[in-house]
């Protein structure tokens, strides 16, 4: 217990200490006398306030941080996380009211109010008031032009509203204050933003403004795989299938993993060219070049049973078993092959052979809390020891808000973070 309450103290000084930041910000003037800061964050109530939050009691940590408030109201730094709280449990509207509250006080510093603010944007965020969030954060940057919080949440608003414009230039502030070790995540994003840029004017049917856009998302990001794509397809539509090909053949360089988005644009511009032998070339240079890929094999595959090589097609697709025998689409296209066989039974044999040997999750259980797997449902965690936590892990598409609401209420806050894996 001794060594608990020293490491509990210890604990506790660095959590002052990083609040409160240096000695001499203890003590402040406020309206004409000095007030001494400290009193209510050596209260209890704050300490245990504090304590919860460390271990995610929500509820409690509000009940203590608002006793500690009540105590002293000139530690503006416990409603700000009041309100945050809140804010996390959904009452925005309680948040936007503390948050609020707290901007009336007199002799806020210009940081202060900043942050306030800051919190305020994210509580109109949180409940769906773009309008006034954009006001909050943009409100921010006027005290505190620097502020990567404020920055960074402007940037998801315009993203939201799909102005990628927007978006892109506050994209280029965080590069440029940010430090080198960033650049390369700055420049991913800025890429994505400015493919969707390249998508706009693709709508407009400005084919140069398009490929400007793509080439430029490369030059940021010579990996922007969705930037090579829409260059090939505004190729494409400016009849130029040479050029296309080209651009869609880089995605091979750049990201062999990822050019299977291309293969069935590559597929139909080289019949179009009238070389329509370089798809199954490519695909086998892709197979010789990485053993494992399946997507290389199964798409190759289809290739051939289209052309009439059916026993070689399913060849192909047993081989891509081995390697993914979680992929449905290849057990599809092998139910037709073995069908248009008319079910030869040497080859269904084999196929049978083949998915037995191959490991299956039968029956996957996942605990909520800790994540632990197990084929069985189990009443209580072996890894985290928490009771009734598990639940059958399927994959399934994303739900919609109202149906995650609905599955929240019935497990437990966790329950759709593991929907699919
Ligand atoms: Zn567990």
């Amino acid at each position: 217990m001794g060594d608990y309450a020293i490491l509990l103290a210890a604990l506790l000084a660095l959590l002052a200490g990083l609040t409160i930041g240096k000695a001499w910000e203890r003590y402040k003037l406020r309206d004409g006398r000095w007030i001494d800061r400290r009193k209510a964050r050596e209260s209890p109530h704050y300490i245990l306030g504090l304590n919860f939050l460390v271990s995610n009691q929500i509820d409690l940590a509000i009940e203590e941080l608002t006793r500690a408030a009540g105590l002293h109201s000139d530690a503006i730094e416990i409603d700000m996380i009041l309100g945050n709280l809140y804010r996390e449990k959904g009452q925005v509207s309680r948040a936007v009211k503390v948050h609020q509250e707290l901007l009336q006080r007199p002799k806020l510093t210009k940081i202060e109010h900043a942050y306030v603010m800051l919190c305020l944007g994210l509580d109109f965020k949180s409940g769906g008031f773009v309008d006034r969030a954009f006001e909050a954060f943009s409100e921010v940057l006027r005290l505190d032009p620097k502020n990567h919080y404020a920055l960074v949440n402007l940037e998801k608003l315009h993203e939201e509203q799909h102005q990628w414009q927007e978006a892109w230039e506050i994209r280029q502030r965080l590069t440029k204050a940010g430090t080198a070790a960033e650049t390369p995540r700055n420049q991913e994003i800025l890429a994505f933003l400015e493919n969707e840029r390249g998508l706009e004017a693709l709508k407009r049917m400005d084919y140069r403004a398009a490929a400007r856009h793509f080439e430029a998302a490369i030059d940021l990001d010579r990996k922007a795989v969705p930037a090579y794509l829409n260059l090939g397809d505004t190729h494409s539509l400016q009849g130029q299938p040479a050029k296309a090909a080209e651009a869609w053949e880089q995605v091979a360089r750049v990201a062999p993993d990822q050019v299977f988005l291309a293969f069935d644009r590559l597929e139909s511009i080289y019949a179009k060219l009238g070389t329509p032998e370089r798809f199954p070339e490519m695909c086998r240079r892709l197979i010789a070049a990485s053993k494992q890929d399946w997507r290389a094999r199964a798409a190759l595959s289809r290739h051939l049973a289209a052309h009439g090589s059916a026993r070689e097609a399913l060849d192909l697709l047993f081989e891509a078993l081995v390697h993914n025998p979680h992929a449905l689409i290849i057990h599809e296209a092998i139910w037709k092959i073995l069908l248009d066989l008319d079910l030869d039974r040497s080859l269904v044999e084999r196929y049978i052979e083949l998915t037995g040997q191959a490991v299956f999750y039968l029956d996957p259980h996942v605990c909520l809390r800790c994540r632990y797997r197990s084929t069985e449902l189990l009443w209580q965690c072996p890894h985290c020891r928490e009771w009734n936590t598990f639940v059958e892990d399927r994959i399934a598409p994303a739900q919609d808000a109202e149906e995650a609401g609905e599955l929240g209420r019935q497990r437990g806050p966790d329950a759709t973070a593991v929907r699919s894996r």
